[in-house]
């Protein structure tokens, strides 16, 4: 079948209206799990075969976190799909009011590579708990994990229900030019505009999951053991390729000295100076020679070494950093780390603001004064105090971007919410008409309406 048979023949399913039974989408949902327990193995190889990805970090940053979104879909699909009683105003009396959550009908997902499990399944099982259809497209760039997923979805959920297209940018393209009733993009934000553009020559509603550059601030009175553990994990994790790892350090000058040398003690202690099994491959070499542009080895003062041929960029920092270096101008998705000094909050906090909206932000500190200028002043997606990246493992918290990181969110219930529409229905009763509203009008008939909505 052709994408548009796939579309057409999951069109023909969605209007069964099979997928609104609550026992469908559950049993759907636990035979995804038992799929994914089962060719775990599977799972594990092809992501190592990409980018050598470890399994403890395989299982930590993907398959949990899919596991996790499962059973609190199946832990809370009764009451997220339950028709939502409102109150009624006295000019509609007698009646009641309610909203019916109702799945958007055949969605189409497209992921990233980055994390090319957890972000091609978390919005699929979002979108299956919702009681849609899917179309999967994951990104060509991890090509053995795209491949395990199109064989365990495409060999066991019929086409016209799940299913996974393979392939790059033509595939998308071509993708694009189809009717959804919903896209739901993870990727860079110049694709997101593309994805937005295609969409609406549809009028397609789209939830877009985009990158920017994330900032950490440290201020001098914070816990700089605890901080520069989490920070140094929170940014190495995947060597860098995260979409919420901190991009860059923004340092209260005076605890410069000192978060180097705590840093370069970390990071020497969770990776070694050479090749390690806890560490990450870059993706491809077409992003390694990007990364080796953005690096100003004059700059640099932990780390700095690669190996191209095995795509083996250690962690590396590099201090007096500007603004306008180049490491700047783009997001970085690697392991390379600026910091910048800086001695007035306010002055930093407006260099961030003159720039596009990031998708995180983390501040470490122990002031609740400074720690609420920052929330208060800075506008992005999501984050966390005195910690970074942990805030996308509370599946309470929508995972979102704002203004260049994207729009709308998902995760739990946020998820569910993503792929439903809340249809709202005013439901009357016939055995009282009061009539106010008809013709012929007069004076104390709009006075009674005019009182009745006030
Ligand atoms: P990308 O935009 O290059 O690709 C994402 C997807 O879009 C892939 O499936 C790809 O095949 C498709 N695509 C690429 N070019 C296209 C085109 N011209 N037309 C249509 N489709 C196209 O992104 P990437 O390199 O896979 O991921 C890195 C980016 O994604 C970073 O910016 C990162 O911050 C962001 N990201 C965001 C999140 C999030 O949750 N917000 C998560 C991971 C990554």
């Amino acid at each position: 079948m052709n994408y548009e048979q796939i579309i057409t023949a999951q069109r023909v399913f969605f209007n069964s209206n099979a997928t609104k039974d609550n026992g469908f989408r559950k049993t759907q949902l636990r035979k995804l799990r038992s799929l994914l327990v089962a060719n775990e193995r599977r799972l594990y190889d092809a992501i190592y075969a990409d980018f050598k990805k470890s399994e403890f970090e395989t299982a930590e940053t993907e398959l949990l976190l899919i596991y996790h979104e499962i059973d609190l879909a199946l832990k809370n699909m009764e009451s997220w799909s339950r028709k939502k009683k409102v109150p009624t105003n006295l000019v509609n009396f007698p009646s009641r009011s309610y909203i019916i959550p109702e799945p958007l009908g055949v969605t189409l997902v497209i992921g990233a590579w980055n994390y090319p499990y957890q972000l091609s399944l978390a919005p699929a099982v979002a979108a299956i708990a919702a009681g849609n259809t899917v179309i999967l497209k994951p990104s060509e760039i991890p090509a053995n994990t795209a491949a395990v997923m199109a064989s365990i979805i495409n060999e066991n959920f019929p086409a016209n229900y799940f299913h996974v297209v393979e392939g790059g940018v033509e595939t998308s393209t071509a993708l694009l030019e189809c009717k959804f009733d919903k896209i739901f993009f993870t990727g860079s934000t110049s694709v997101g505009k593309i994805v937005y553009e295609a969409a609406a020559k549809q009028l397609t509603p789209v939830t877009l999951e985009l990158g920017g550059k994330s900032p950490a601030i440290v201020m001098a009175d914070c816990n700089m053991e605890v901080t520069v553990q989490r920070l140094a994990w929170a940014k190495f994790l995947n060597a860098g390729q995260t979409c919420i790892a901190p991009d860059y350090v923004l340092i209260e000058a005076s605890a410069e000295k000192r978060f180097l040398e705590v840093l370069g003690k970390y990071i020497e202690r969770n990776y070694g100076s050479s090749i390690t099994e806890n560490y990450v491959q870059i993706i491809n070499d077409k992003n390694m020679e990007r990364l080796l542009k953005l690096l100003d080895v004059s700059k640099v003062v932990i780390g700095g070494s690669c190996n191209k041929e095995s795509r083996y960029f250690a962690p590396t920092v590099m201090r007096n950093v500007s603004f306008d270096d180049a490491v700047m101008q783009e997001e970085i998705f690697g392991p390379i780390l600026p910091v910048i000094a800086f001695t007035d909050l306010n002055e930093v906090i407006a260099n961030v603001k003159e720039r596009p909206k990031p998708l995180s932000c983390f501040v470490f500190s122990t002031n609740s004064k400074k720690i609420k200028q920052v929330l208060n002043e800075l506008s992005f997606g999501g984050g966390a105090v005195n910690d970074a990246l942990m805030h996308i493992s509370n599946s309470a918290l929508p995972f979102g971007g704002v203004g260049n990181s994207g729009m709308g969110n998902y995760h739990g219930e946020a998820g569910f919410k993503t792929f439903s529409h809340y249809k709202s229905i005013l439901h009357k009763s016939s055995w009282l008409e009061t009539g106010i509203k008809y013709p012929p009008y007069a004076g104390w008939k709009q006075r009674l309406i005019k009182w009745m909505m006030r």
